[in-house]
């Protein structure tokens, strides 16, 4: 199911339908720093793990990600929109860190194994993601306050399959609540690791 997911041009023309919302309501905000007006600053990114069938099926706006720069003078402020296709500067789309984590957590049905043969993730940074859920995420702020909403809690031995089970829907409807639950720490600076 989720191999067909993303595989699917609608599904990324959805992601990136979101992304533009997030990023209006980001340049309505204006500048965070002295609230002045914002003007696109977008820049390029070739995220990996998009399924070679969809090539040239999508537009070039889906390899650009929505930014700003403050437009008043001396300010230099910088606005980078919470988004559903990038995960901070990781190099891979944000539902290929999710489902690819699902798998590695020791999901064997046919539907997630169909995943692995459609990306290739190698081991190393299959590791570095399953720890990040495990470990690096579970102790950031942002899920140090937004785990409360969760009854029951979450748990973290499952990473983020759990995590993923606690939306509502298709499996669609639950990888996008979940990809927008972490739009606040998708922006430019929220992520170090890769
Ligand atoms: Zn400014």
């Amino acid at each position: 199911m989720y191999a067909t997911l993303l595989a699917d041009a609608r599904f990324h023309e959805l992601l990136l339908t979101i992304d533009r919302d997030l990023a209006d309501a980001c340049r309505t905000t204006g500048c965070l720093a002295c609230g002045g007006c914002l003007h696109s600053a977008r820049y390029p990114r070739k995220p990996r793990g998009r399924p070679k069938t969809l090539a040239g099926r999508l537009g070039p706006e889906h390899d650009r990600r929505f930014s700003f720069c403050c437009a008043v003078d001396g300010c230099r402020g910088r606005e980078t929109p919470a988004s559903l296709r990038f995960l901070g500067r990781r190099v891979y789309l944000a539902a290929i860190v999710v489902l690819i984590a699902i798998l590695q957590n020791g999901a064997t049905d046919a539907r997630t194994e169909r995943l692995s043969q459609i990306v290739r993730v190698d081991r190393r940074t299959l590791e570095r993601w399953r720890q990040w859920w495990r470990d690096a995420f579970t102790a950031t702020p942002f899920w140090r306050i937004a785990r409360a909403r969760f009854i029951p809690p979450v748990d973290h031995t499952w990473m983020p399959a759990s995590l993923l089970d606690c939306f509502a829907g298709d499996g669609a409807d639950r990888l996008v609540a979940l990809l927008r639950f972490l739009g606040p720490i998708s922006g430019g600076a929220g992520m170090q690791a890769r």
